[in-house]
């Protein structure tokens, strides 16, 4: 097997062994993006010279130490291009920083390496929205890989890197993960800094880690979680050893199963996935609860109103003239600004930006905004309640597995409807992970778990279980 093909824990213990270097693992995932990336289109770009030159410095003593990791191209790397996926940005924005996400990796001796495909400014759900380059899916070619984080999630699935970093605004790790068969942790709420990520809507975006397996998953956790700082949204809560207990099973957990998510829009192939999981978990010790999340009928329309209006004043920066190629000649100033955002936004960012500027507008404002808002408080305490009642939920990721490529990608409304089982999560601040189920007629197909705010040790060990069957 080739090291790029390794798990993060697999390659610790070989570098600690002195079996390996980190120059051969980084030489490895060279090798590999040069004979198959042409193939796949995970990787927007690649820095091979400063990688190597990391991996020759490289602390084996710290805990990622060596380890490349992969990096969605929506966080800022010091000294490297961060396209977004987007034509505004694409050869015109070089980060003059790192995310704290990444200093944090470095500061933990892993190798942040390679820029990873996404929809442009993470706005979709199968990275057909990149403007950049389009990405197969290698656990199924021919199908979309998932999005937005769909680079970083084909980069894992086709062993071309062992993890990568992804953001999740409505389920953009989990719902990747799903569809090329990964691991996608989506923290709660703050537990990672988002200071560093190109925000898209600041009250919904977090960071997280994709994976070939559960215990990756945590130690990227370990490395990424805590206080910043630079993130007055970033929690003060103290870090824990995720890898700790992970295998302690769920004998004795109670895990609901939300009738919502279980009706007629859901493929039957995913919901007997999911329920088979279920039954195991069950027979594993864990008790399995009918529960009720009233409102989730109303959380795609909720998301749809609060993301774009956070999108439509966050991207009010690419103007081209803070950020993004500028407009050649324009007649004035106001048609330098309209001609750059004319030229650089892709056809799904401009619905978001007019989408969000009419749900802000007066007039309109108290009928969408607010009300959005006031739904979210009505999904949050469905949340709550169901906590009450339960450690954790088990639900599908995505109504179906991974669509033929290009089969949706003309029709925005049915990949929102999509979104139903993920967005929650984010409005509500709790963290979720995919796991991989059996695959079914070859599709991959993901086990959503969602937790409590700061549940993460809890879903971590349920995946774990999931995973070792
Ligand atoms: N698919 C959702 C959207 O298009 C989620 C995107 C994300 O999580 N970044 O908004």
């Amino acid at each position: 097997m080739s090291l790029a093909a390794s798990t993060l824990s697999s390659l610790r213990r070989q570098l600690n062994s002195g079996d390996i270097t980190a120059r051969d693992i980084v030489q490895d995932v060279i090798q590999q993006i040069h004979s198959r990336d042409g193939e796949i289109g995970a990787f927007i770009s690649h820095h091979e010279e400063s990688a190597l030159s990391a991996a020759e410095k490289a602390d084996l003593t710290l805990p990622l130490g060596g380890l490349p990791i992969g990096i969605k191209d929506n966080i800022n790397v010091l000294g490297e291009p961060c396209t977004c996926g987007s034509q505004f940005l694409k050869n015109a924005y070089t980060a003059p920083y790192d995310a704290t996400a990444i200093s944090k990796l470095k500061a933990a001796g892993a190798i942040p390496f390679g820029r990873t495909n996404l929809d442009e400014f993470a706005m979709g759900s199968s990275t057909e929205n990149s403007a950049i380059q389009i990405t197969q899916n290698p656990a199924a070619p021919g199908h979309i890989p998932g999005g937005s984080s769909g680079g970083s999630a084909a980069a894992v699935a086709g062993k071309l890197i062992p993890a990568t970093l992804g953001s999740d605004t409505g389920g953009s790790i989990r719902q990747p993960a799903s569809h090329c068969g990964v691991v996608g942790l989506k923290p709660t709420y703050g537990r990672i800094s988002r200071y560093g990520l190109v925000a898209f809507g600041s009250s919904l975006d977090q960071i997280g880690p994709l994976t070939q397996t559960v215990e990756d998953s945590a130690l990227l956790l370990n490395a990424l979680a805590g206080h910043d700082p630079r993130d007055s949204t970033s929690l003060r809560a103290a870090v824990p050893d995720y890898t700790e207990g992970l295998d302690q099973g769920v004998q004795g957990m109670k895990l609901g199963l939300p009738q919502e998510y279980f009706t007629d829009g859901i493929c039957p192939k995913v919901r007997e996935r999911v329920e088979t999981a279920a039954k195991k978990l069950e027979s594993q010790g864990a008790e399995i609860i009918p529960i009720s999340l009233p409102h989730t009928e109303y959380a795609v329309a909720t998301y749809y109103i609060i993301a774009p209006a956070e999108a439509s004043s966050n991207l009010s920066r690419f103007d081209g003239v803070r950020y993004g190629n500028r407009a050649e000649k324009p007649a004035d100033m106001l048609s330098l600004y309209q001609d750059s955002r004319a030229a650089g936004f892709g056809p799904e960012v401009k619905r978001r930006i007019i989408l969000g500027t009419y749900v802000l507008s007066s007039g309109y404002y108290d009928a969408f905004y607010l009300r959005a808002q006031k739904v979210r408080t009505l999904i949050r305490q469905d949340f709550q309640k169901a906590f009450e009642q339960v450690d954790a939920i088990l639900t599908p990721v995505a109504p179906e597995g991974p669509s033929k490529m290009g089969a949706s990608a003309d029709d925005p409304l049915k990949q929102f409807l999509a979104d139903i089982f993920t967005i929650s999560a984010n409005l509500v601040g709790n963290c979720g992970i995919s796991v991989p189920l059996e695959p079914s007629e070859g599709l991959p197909i993901g086990l959503q778990i969602l937790g409590p705010h700061l549940g993460e040790q809890t879903i971590l060990r349920c995946a774990r279980a999931v995973e070792a069957g």
